[in-house]
């Protein structure tokens, strides 16, 4: 299939490891122009070079804190220079730490908000006059199955993720006319960085070793394996593609069958 989407402009943010890596590198290898952003300037770096390898075009880059609205305001005046305007945008950035509702700080909440929820509408409305202009546009979410089932431990992102579902619901039916998809995908587990950081949760909280907990994930998915990144990108990318053009205001679960409700 070919995916029409060539020469387009598109920004992934937290590009430098796991799901947001192989998002790029999956939309580099479609011919995908790319500005990149994550906290870490080295491992951003380190991840360019690899996606540089497989991209026709020169890959851009910048070192930012998605949580930070000044940071955001740097990274989209970047971008602006760089590109004019974006085709595709991929909202993604690192989950929140386990916490329990009730003992959350408040601290821990507002930033959990501007991490997850205000990263998106701020890049969202930076982005959109471009995207309407052109009257073609594509924006995912990196979200996950919590959106549908929260996740015992996942105070902040529980709370979060289906707020993120729901405003983009309500943008996507705001922007449908301009040929602007508006997505959101959720991974249940898969393998990178943060399933072995939420393993060495759970073995601080509860002991067990890190093979015990992982067959305790597995057990819970019908696939009995864990996803991996480039399993969960492909999906990212068929959204971006020209033929997903009918497709908008859902979500997509890339979980191995985990869900268990039938919608
Ligand atoms: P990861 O820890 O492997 O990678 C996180 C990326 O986010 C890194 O590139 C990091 O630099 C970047 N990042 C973190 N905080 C940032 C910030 N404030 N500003 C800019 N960049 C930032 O995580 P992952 O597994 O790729 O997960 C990506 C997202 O998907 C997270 O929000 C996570 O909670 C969610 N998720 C993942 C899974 C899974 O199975 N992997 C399941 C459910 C939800």
């Amino acid at each position: 299939m070919d995916f029409g989407i060539q020469g387009r402009y598109g920004l992934v943010c937290a590009a430098s490891k796991g799901l947001g890596k192989a998002i790029a590198m999956s939309l580099a290898q479609e011919g995908v122009q790319l500005f990149l952003c994550a906290r870490n300037a080295e491992t951003l770096a380190a991840a360019a070079e690899e996606i540089r390898a497989v991209s026709p075009h020169p890959v851009k880059t910048m070192a930012c804190d998605l949580s930070d609205a000044e940071d955001r305001e740097r990274l989209i005046a970047a971008v602006k220079e760089a590109f004019g305007s974006l085709d595709i945008l991929i909202h993604n950035v690192g989950g929140p730490p386990p916490s329990m509702a009730e003992t959350t700080p408040l601290a821990a909440w507002e930033r959990g908000f501007h991490q997850l929820f205000m990263s998106i509408v701020h890049l969202n409305q930076a982005f959109l006059p471009g995207m309407k202009e052109k009257r073609w546009g594509r924006i995912v979410n990196v979200t996950s199955l919590s959106v549908m089932e929260p996740v015992a431990g996942l105070a902040v992102s529980n709370g979060m993720r289906p707020a993120i579902a729901a405003m983009s619901k309500t943008l996507a039916d705001e922007v449908a006319g301009y040929n602007i998809t508006v997505n959101s995908v959720a991974p249940g587990i898969i393998h990178t960085a943060r399933t072995e950081e939420r393993i060495e949760a759970a073995i601080a909280q509860k002991g067990g070793t890190r093979e015990a907990h992982l067959a305790e994930y597995v057990k819970s998915v019908p696939a009995g394996r864990l996803g991996t990144p480039e399993e969960f990108a492909a999906a990212v990318c068929f959204l971006c593609s020209q033929p997903a053009s009918y497709i908008t205001g859902s979500t997509l679960c890339v979980d191995g069958g985990k869900r268990r409700s039938a919608y």
